[in-house]
């Protein structure tokens, strides 16, 4: 498809990054399901491997499938560009790699998928780095929680699994002021419902495993960069400002301005983190990605008549989901999302950890299982299993305490949704 800045988010979902196949005219975007491409002659090849030219090598770093992928997401965000990865996760130390060193820092949200504060408060100190955690409501504790050393605030659009809505504008006033990106995980909210870099937002990840996807078939991620963060106005990110010895002192902002991020996760971070997507998942999250719009209406509608339906529910204490106005987050989320809140929640159970066990065994179209963003719908006791390895502490915080479950409503009909819960919460009641 041409440049077309004027077409609708609809529109853009099915077309973005891709054209009928110059080969064949294949309308659908062919799985390239290849490892290697040719070079046309010796000097092509080394114009690839100087970045002089831009074009295919190795799968490890660029796939044709892959990249109709990455260009729809960047178009979806309205970012400047977008590096896919193997997962979430992934993404997420895509996202970090190239700010960081040894001794750097990340200020972090509490409130956060229950693996990313694992990885934030675990893992990423083998590489020397670590993250502080705040609550993100809390703005003078952001601001003060930022030191010399921290080279980004890291937060989720709308939090998996709390009902939790992150003030994107404010924390993106705070990171301006200190020169560093903000990135936000926007896997909840997906680009349909929110777009952070219209927020201030510098930086994207998406677990496109989830709604991206929408069909629980594939992992994958996916980091978007706006394009507007200036990487060169310090000297707190010498790998995108300064001499790149591995590519004979190129300077990756200065050569490729708003795209320099995202050459970077390709020419350093794939190439050496190895973190690639590959062309199947590519494949099946690009079809994923034709009905985003239409299926996030419908987690929506359903998610809104669920949380209500179980708020007015004797068995239930209380339904944390920022659609609701009983949220103390329903008015941010009006702001952010005028298209709704999402559709995932949050619910405790009267009767606690035992009732949440047998609520879960109990229900027949809900299926236990620890993913989201599907289109059928899902539940999940985070204590026992996503938020198992937290302490209690980080449990209440991240909203996931024994006597919670977490629903993502899925897009079958809302009566059949509310059934299987009547019928399951008064086996788990009895
Ligand atoms: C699932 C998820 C992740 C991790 O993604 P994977 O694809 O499972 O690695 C990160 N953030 C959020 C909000 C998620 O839901």
């Amino acid at each position: 498809m041409t440049d077309g800045p004027s077409y609708g988010f609809d529109t853009l979902q099915i077309h973005a990054g891709a054209r009928p196949d110059p080969a064949t005219g294949a309308r659908q975007t062919p799985i390239y399901q290849t490892t290697a491409y040719v070079f046309r002659d010796a000097d092509h090849a080394a114009a690839l491997f100087n970045l002089q030219e831009v074009g295919f090598i190795y799968s490890r770093l660029t796939n044709p499938t892959v990249a109709v992928l990455q260009e729809r997401i960047a178009t979806l965000e309205g970012g400047a560009g977008a590096v896919c990865c193997s997962s979430g996760h992934a993404a997420q130390i895509m996202a970090l790699f190239p700010l960081m060193q040894p001794g750097c820092n990340i200020v972090a949200s509490t409130r956060l998928y229950g693996g990313t504060i694992t990885q934030f408060a675990q893992t990423i100190k083998r590489f020397g780095w670590s993250a502080t955690f705040v609550d993100t409501d809390d703005l003078d504790a952001v601001a003060g929680a930022i030191d010399d050393n921290t080279r980004a605030v890291f937060c989720e659009s709308i939090c998996n699994p709390g009902g939790y809505v992150t003030d994107i504008r404010a924390l993106a006033d705070i990171t301006e002021a200190a020169q560093i990106p903000l990135i936000v995980d926007n896997t909840a909210a997906t680009p349909y419902l929110c777009r952070p870099f219209e927020h201030g937002a510098s930086l994207v990840v998406h677990s496109t495993t989830k709604y991206l996807t929408g069909n629980g078939t594939v992992t994958g991620g996916c980091v978007v960069d706006s394009g507007t963060f200036d990487w060169s106005a310090t000297d707190k990110f010498p790998s995108l400002s300064q001499p790149e010895p591995a590519y004979h002192g190129l300077k990756f902002h200065e050569t490729f301005g708003p795209l320099a991020f995202t050459f970077h996760g390709i020419a350093i971070g794939l190439r050496d983190l190895g973190m690639t997507m590959n062309p199947q998942a590519a494949h099946y999250t690009l079809m994923g990605t034709e009905t985003l719009s239409l299926r996030m209406q419908r987690h929506v509608e359903n998610a809104e008549k669920l949380a209500a339906w179980l708020e007015a529910d004797d068995r239930v204490d209380y339904v944390t989901y920022a659609g609701l106005p009983s949220s103390p987050y329903y008015e941010r989320a009006k702001a952010q999302y005028p298209k709704g809140a999402g559709g995932l929640f949050t619910f405790a159970v009267k009767g606690g950890y035992d009732a949440c066990v047998k609520l879960v065994n109990a229900l027949e179209i809900f299926s236990h299982v620890a993913n989201l963003g599907d289109a059928r719908s899902l539940i999940i006791h985070a204590a026992s299993t996503t938020h198992r390895q937290l302490t209690p502490e980080q449990q209440e915080a991240a909203g996931a305490g024994p006597n919670v479950v977490r629903l993502s409503v899925g897009i079958e009909n809302i009566e059949d949704l509310i059934g299987d819960l009547d019928q399951a919460l008064a086996q788990a009641c009895s």
